[in-house]
C-alpha cells in the first residue's frame, strides 16, 4: 500500500518524527482557506505517488493568499509522470540549511533490514547511488536485534552529515526505524530529510510504503486502503477480493497461488508474450472464484488470450476442473482459453476439461507448452 505524502508525514507524525503543519484539500478556495490558518509562506504540494514532483512544478512556495490561489489552481489537475493531481498538501514552509536523505527497507538477500543515510538529499538517490555511492551510508540491521542507538550514531557519523546535528539525526533516525519495524513497513523514505537553520532535524517529504498483509493488526490502517490508486481492472478485482495486479499486454493470466502466478508472468514474457495482469485465485479455485477472475479478464480490452495456470495441490484437479467448467458456464469469454492443469489428481482434472474441449478452450500439458500457445493465439487475435 502506498501512502500519499501528506498520509506518510500523519504515519510519520504518530511515531514522533517531526513534521511541518498542514492541511489536504482538493479544492483552490479549500486551498486558500486552508493557507490563512496555516500561516504564511506555505507550500503548495501535489499529491501524487510518484517522485520529482518539484522537478514537474508540483511543488510551489507562496507569501500570500493570491500566489496560494494561483499555485492551486495550476497545479490541481496538472499530470505528473501520468498521475493526476487531485489532492494538494498545504503545509507551512521551513527555511532549509542542509538537505539529506533517509530509508529504510528490506534488504532480501542479506535477510536484514536497510538502513541509506546521505548529506546528499533533495535530489533522486539513483543518481547519488551512481555519480558518488561512497556519499551513501549503509547500515545493515538485524530484524531480531533492532537498532541500538550506538549503532545508529555509528551509521550517523559515516554519513558525516554536519557534526551539530548528529543527536537530532540519531533520534529521528531511531523513531523512523520504530516507524518502519512496528508500523510494517516496506520501505519509509524521507527525501529531503532537512536541517533547519536553528538546527532541528525535520522530515520535508515522506515516502511510505506499507504491507497490505499486515492491515489486520492496524485497523487504521484502512483509512491508506480506502485512498489506494487502483485502475478499472484493478478496483473490480478488489471488490471481489482478488489479488490482481493490471498490466499492459495481451495475455490475461490466472493461476492459483502468488509465486505459480508470478512464474506464469515470466514465462509468457520468457516466450515472447506480453502479460495483460497478475492475477492469483488462491488455494481454493472454485466456481465463484474462477467466474470472478474470468469476468475481471474478459473486461480487459487489451486481452486476446486467457492462460489459466493450475497446481492441484490440496484442491484436486476434478475440483478444480469443474470449477472451471461451472465458470465458464457463468461467463461469456471473449478470448480463447488454455489451460495448464497439473498436481494432485490432473488426470482426472484434464479428463473433464477434454469432454469440453472447443476451438475456444484448449488444454496443454506443460507449462512452457501452455504458454506458446497462449501466446500464438493473443498474437492471431490482435
Ligand atoms: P519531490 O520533488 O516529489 O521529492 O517533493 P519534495 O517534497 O521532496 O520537494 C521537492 C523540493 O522542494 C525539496 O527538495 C525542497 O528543495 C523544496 N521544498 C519543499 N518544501 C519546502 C519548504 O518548506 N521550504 C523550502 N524552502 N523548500 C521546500
Ligand atoms: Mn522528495
Amino acid at each position: 500500500m502506498d501512502l500519499f505524502e501528506y498520509q506518510g508525514k500523519q504515519f510519520f507524525a504518530s511515531y514522533d518524527i517531526p513534521v511541518s503543519p498542514g492541511e489536504a484539500v482538493s479544492a483552490v478556495d479549500d486551498a486558500v482557506a486552508a493557507a490563512e490558518r496555516i500561516g504564511y509562506p506555505v507550500v503548495v504540494k501535489a499529491q501524487v505517488q510518484v517522485g520529482g514532483r518539484g522537478k514537474a512544478g508540483g511543488i510551489k512556495l507562496a507569501d500570500d493568499a493570491a500566489s496560494v490561489r494561483e499555485h492551486a489552481t495550476n497545479i490541481l489537475g496538472m499530470d505528473i509522470k501520468g498521475h493526476t493531481v487531485e489532492i494538494l498538501w498545504i503545509e507551512r514552509a521551513s527555511d532549509i540549511a542542509e538537505e539529506y536523505y533517509a530509508s529504510f527497507t528490506l534488504d532480501r538477500a542479506a535477510k536484514k533490514h536497510l538502513g541509506m543515510l546521505s548529506a546528499q538529499g533533495g535530489v533522486e538517490i539513483e543518481a547519488v547511488a551512481e555519480t558518488d555511492p561512497d556519499a551513501i551510508a549503509k547500515i545493515h540491521v538485524d530484524p531480531v536485534d533492532g537498532l541500538t542507538p550506538e549503532a545508529c550514531r555509528e551509521w550517523v557519523l559515516a554519513a558525516n552529515l554536519n557534526p551539530d546535528v548528529t543527536d537530532g539525526a540519531v533520534d529521528i533516525l531511531c523513531k523512523l526505524y520504530r516507524a518502519y519495524t512496528e508500523g510494517d513497513a516496506d520501505l519509509v523514505e524521507i527525501n529531503p530529510l532537512i536541517v533547519k537553520p536553528d538546527g532541528a532535524v525535520h522530515a520535508l517529504d515522506a515516502k511510505v510504503t506499507l504491507d497490505a498483509n499486515a492491515l489486520f493488526r492496524h485497523p487504521d490502517y484502512e483509512q491508506y486502503d480506502a485512498t489506494q490508486v487502483r485502475d478499472e481492472r484493478e478496483e473490480a478485482a478488489h471488490e471481489k477480493g482478488l489479488q490482481y495486479v493490471g498490466l499492459d499486454g495481451s495475455v490475461g493470466i490466472i493461476a492459483n497461488g502468488a509465486g505459480l502466478a508470478m512464474s506464469t508472468v515470466d514465462v509468457v514474457s520468457q516466450v515472447g508474450g506480453s502479460p495483460a495482469n497478475f492475477l492469483d485465485i488462491g488455494g481454493g479455485a472454485n466456481a465463484d472464484v474462477m467466474a470472478g477472475a474470468l469476468e475481471v479478464i474478459n473486461n480487459d480490452d487489451k486481452v486476446r488470450s486467457i492462460f489459466i495456470n493450475i497446481f492441484g495441490g490440496i484442491t484436486r484437479g476434478e475440483e478444480v476442473a469443474n470449477g472451471i467448467v461451472q465458470a465458464l458456464g457463468r461467463v461469456d469469454i471473449s478470448s480463447p482459453i488454455v489451460i495448464r492443469l497439473d498436481g494432485t489428481n490432473a488426470d482426472e482434472g484434464r479428463a473433464i476439461l477434454a469432454e469440453h474441449a472447443s476451438e475456444k478452450l484448449l488444454s496443454e500439458p506443460t507449462m512452457l507448452d501452455a504458454a506458446r500457445r497462449a501466446v500464438a493465439l493473443a498474437a492471431e487475435g490482435a
